[in-house]
């Protein structure tokens, strides 16, 4: 996961490094609010997952209202590298005397972290020549010392009055980092002000999707964007599950059997309301899951249980799907298709239990033209 700089910055504060005051908001009015508020000058700052926003005018000065106003219209209409400026962060503006670049990220050939810091920054790394940048090679049991972080400021050659200043930022950067879970944490440009402290002008920062369960913060990360009520409570039943905004909700084992439901869905005329793959798990808990999700989706007009056995056996997955029927209050009927391992004795405990609330069909074809029929009420 990637962070916009203003998540990078709140994210940097955690592990204290100094950045900017400032606040992220999707308005005008807002912006001026916040202007106000951080004092003048401040600096208007497009928050979009790319570099470059400088050259692009996405990043702009302003003195007084009127200037945040005129920049902050003009910021929120841009689109730079293709990615629509939908947020802008304000912040209190500094006074720059010099900028440089640190960043840590993984070697994966030597298998060690690498930090890379240069005299040269403010601008794109690719562009400083490969002799301005020092690099240190960290090992993780080791860690990055203080004695070697340093040396690494003084290989870097900045500016002397900026060596502590610079090793204290480095070495929390490098804790950001580490016991962050960031596989990449970036600070471009590293300032120093006329009156010598170092300061995170920007931050760029990935996160290790992998590490997710270890911070439940990272939830916080996804700011102002819609969060997708069906898609939270997936998350936390642990389910594959991707909401769409069709009627035909949508359970299969695989994620290839589940994409391929949802176009066939498609194919015989409906719409799909959601991806959900439910896995090798076809317990009556995880079933029971799998359909409380959906049923929470109030466009979900019919319900597809496609299933083709292979390690999961169907008559496994047929007595999970009575046994969640008792627990969860379904709106929809459920269409079930049952193929592969099993599947005779699956599909006679599911005829045993018919209904027009549950409905077998021999194949994924007839099966997903009768749920999208009975979607759209036929
Ligand atoms: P990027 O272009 O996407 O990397 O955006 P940055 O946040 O790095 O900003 C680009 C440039 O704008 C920086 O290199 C600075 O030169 C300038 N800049 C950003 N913030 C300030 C600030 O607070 N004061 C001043 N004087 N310049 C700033
Ligand atoms: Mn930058």
């Amino acid at each position: 996961m990637d962070l916009l700089e203003y998540q990078g910055k709140q994210y940097f504060a955690k592990f204290g490094i100094p950045v900017s005051a400032g606040e992220v908001t999707d308005n005008v009015d807002d912006a001026v609010a916040i202007a106000e508020k951080v004092g003048y000058p401040v600096v208007v700052k497009a928050q979009v997952l790319t570099g470059g926003r400088g050259k692009a005018g996405g990043v702009k000065l302003a003195n007084n209202a009127d200037e945040v106003r005129f920049h902050a219209t003009n910021i929120l209409k841009l689109t730079i590298n293709g990615h629509v400026v939908r947020k802008i962060w304000i912040e209190r503006a500094s006074d720059i005397a010099e900028e440089y670049y640190a960043s840590f990220t993984l070697d994966r050939s030597k298998k060690l972290h690498l930090g890379m810091l240069s005299a040269q920054g403010g601008v794109e790394i690719e562009s400083v020549p490969d002799e301005d940048i020092a690099k240190i090679w960290i090992d993780p049991v080791v860690g990055l010392t203080a004695d070697a972080a340093r040396q690494w400021v003084l290989d870097a050659k900045l500016n002397p009055k900026a060596t502590d200043g610079a090793v204290d930022i480095l070495l929390k950067l490098y804790d950001c980092y580490i016991n962050g879970d960031a596989t990449l944490a970036e600070i471009n440009p590293l300032i120093l002000t006329p009156d010598g402290k170092v300061h995170a002008l920007d931050a760029k920062v990935s996160l290790d999707d992998a590490a997710a369960h270890r911070h439940p913060e990272w939830e916080n990360f996804t700011g102002l964007e819609p969060i997708d009520e069906r898609e939270r409570m997936a998350k936390e039943k642990d389910l594959q599950y991707v909401g769409l905004d069709g009627t035909v909700g949508i359970i299969a084992n695989g994620a290839g059997l589940a994409m391929s439901t949802v176009d066939i869905v498609s194919q015989v005329g409906g719409k799909a309301a959601n991806f959900l793959d439910i896995g090798g798990g076809a317990s009556a808990d995880h079933m029971a899951n799998a359909l409380t999700v959906i049923n929470h989706d109030e466009n979900v007009k019919a319900v597809f249980i496609n299933i083709f056995g292979g390690i999961t056996r169907c008559d496994e997955v047929a007595r999970g799907i009575i046994q969640a029927m008792e627990r969860v209050q379904l709106r929809a009927p459920l269409i079930v298709r049952l193929d592969g391992t099993n599947a005779e004795e699956g599909r006679k405990i599911i005829e045993e239990h018919a209904s027009d609330r549950l409905i077998m069909k021999p194949n994924m074809l007839v099966a997903a033209q009768t749920a999208v029929e009975i979607a759209k009420g036929k």
